[in-house]
């Protein structure tokens, strides 16, 4: 009860219940033939449209509200307790049928364009629910008012009134109450505007067109092929709201027995009208929930597609880094990470060409660590790996960048110098045989190296390069050791 007094609901209530007279009166005067029939019964639209969107909990709140409207708008036209009955089917009508529709699409949220939701709609809501109340409607008129019409031929006008004024407004009220914070961020472009614009000119040349018999019944489904158009570029909502407008001028005219259904009896007219409403909206939502949905999936397969190729970047990264790996296995020594043999024969081979192409200087140290088999015997193989390791360390940290230095064989290394001649690749030499002097080796204490140095001649080939350096180092060792050969 406390929720029944809020000031927001009952605002609520009373802006409903207008509106439900509004739509009455609207239907009375200028939704119906000369004959008396309504071609579309509009307020139940907007009952079904609340029922749809509100919570079941708050209904029972709102339909004494209802009621009471169906009273107002019926005042001198039918008793108290007529326009009270007419409420009840009114109201059962709407809430079973908002009921179902909620029940069968399992759907929480309002949604148009869900398959299910649809057809429920489509279903119960404007056929199945709206055949029921138009047999006691028809009943009310039979036994208490009375009638003219046959009872089935107002079991008809009620059901045909009743859907298509629900057809007219319960989808554009529910679809908008869902969208109306993204219309403001709405974009119109001209060749919409124009097709819109078009639409209305076009419904209101043919419908006010006289000479019916120039204009065959059948002309104005034209229009289904500009709602698709409109549905397919704009979205549901626009596309019903034009349906809406074509349906409004369509009845204006047609209402005043003009327009090219109108060469036909008031019934047939009326009918044809009803049909035509019928399809233009029916066609409307129904391609709106296919184009939905095919766009839900064509997303589903862009998301799966994102999702693939982000996988295949990563995998091609782990890739390149793998391979770059590989790369460094494949040309660094494991102990000492200084380039190994092959890599050095590489280089030897580029670097030799380069030197004759250029005319460049190309220099060569070899190095052996002298008495190394007794580091080895003293202190085990492990201290002659340490041993191996920090002399290469010592040699690295001494010479450039553009240097290649690698592991030869053993404890003997290479360091070729592109740009250098003999003179620069002899002081080099004489500075690491210094430092390594000067190092004191863990455990070992002092250990030196031999150098051969020697530079490439005219003559040479990487052979005869490589065995001068050779035959300096062997000088070097020859000559005592812990010295530099150059040749
Ligand atoms: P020299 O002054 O004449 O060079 O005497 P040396 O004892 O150093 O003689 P040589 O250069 O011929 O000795 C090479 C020794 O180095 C043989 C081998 O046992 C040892 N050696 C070769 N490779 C490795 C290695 O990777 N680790 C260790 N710990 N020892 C190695
Ligand atoms: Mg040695
Ligand atoms: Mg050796």
């Amino acid at each position: 009860m406390r929720y029944y007094l809020e000031r927001k609901n009952i605002f609520t209530a009373l802006a409903l219940s207008f509106t439900y007279i509004f739509l009455g009166y609207l239907s009375i005067n200028y939704v119906t033939m000369p004959s008396g029939i309504a071609i579309a019964w509009l307020p139940n639209s907007i009952l079904l449209a609340f029922f749809l969107i509100k919570d079941k909990k708050e209904w029972k709140y709102f339909i004494p509200f209802f009621l009471l409207a169906e009273i107002v708008a019926d005042y001198g036209v039918f008793t108290t307790i007529e326009a009270l009955e007419f409420g009840i089917i009114n109201v059962l009508e709407t809430s079973i049928s908002a009921f179902i529709i909620k029940k069968f699409s399992k759907n929480k949220e309002q949604n148009f364009t869900d398959t299910k939701y649809f057809l429920a709609f489509f279903l119960v809501g404007l056929n199945i629910m709206p055949m029921i109340s138009a047999i006691f409607g028809a009943l009310v008129y039979y036994t208490q008012i009375g009638t003219d019409a046959s009872f089935i031929e107002f079991w008809r006008i009620w059901y045909f009134g009743d859907s298509i004024g629900i057809l007219l407004l319960t989808p554009i009220m529910v679809i908008f109450k869902e969208n109306y914070r993204s219309l403001k961020t709405y974009k119109f472009d001209i060749q919409n505007i124009s097709i819109v614009g078009f639409s209305i000119y076009l419904a209101i040349m043919l419908f006010s067109f006289s000479d019916s018999d120039l204009l065959p019944p059948t002309t104005p489904l034209i229009f289904i092929l500009l709602l698709l158009w409109v549905v397919y570029k704009q979205g549901m909502l626009p596309a019903l709201l034009l349906a809406f407008f074509i349906s409004l001028i369509s009845i204006y005219y047609t209402s005043d027995l003009i327009g090219p259904f109108s060469i036909f009896g008031a019934k047939e007219t009326t009918i044809y009208l009803q049909e035509f409403v019928a399809l233009l909206f029916i066609i409307t939502l129904f391609f709106g929930v296919l184009h939905k949905e095919l766009n839900d999936s064509k997303k589903e397969l862009e998301e799966l597609n994102n999702t693939l190729e982000m996988k295949i970047e990563q995998k091609t990264k782990s890739l390149v880094l793998a391979n770059e790996k590989l790369n460094h296995l494949a040309s660094k020594d494991s102990l000492t990470n200084i380039f190994n043999r092959r890599m050095v024969d590489e280089y030897l081979l580029q670097e030799v060409a380069r030197s004759k192409r250029h005319k460049d200087p190309l220099s060569l140290i070899m190095i052996d660590i002298d008495h190394f088999k007794e580091v080895n015997d003293i202190y085990g193989h492990q201290v002659g790996d340490e041993v191996i390791v920090k002399t290469t360390e010592i040699i690295s940290s001494s010479i450039r960048v553009s240097d290649i230095f690698g592991r030869w064989g053993g404890e003997e290394f290479i360091i070729l110098l592109p740009k250098s001649d003999l003179t620069s690749a002899t002081t080099l030499a004489q500075n690491l045989r210094e430092k390594v002097q000067n190092h004191e080796f863990s455990r070992v204490g002092k250990k030196t190296i031999s150098l051969g140095v020697t530079q490439l001649t005219e003559d040479d080939d990487i052979l005869s390069f490589v065995r001068r350096s050779d035959d300096a180092l062997y000088k070097a060792k020859k000559s005592g050791r812990n010295r530099v050969v150059s040749i």
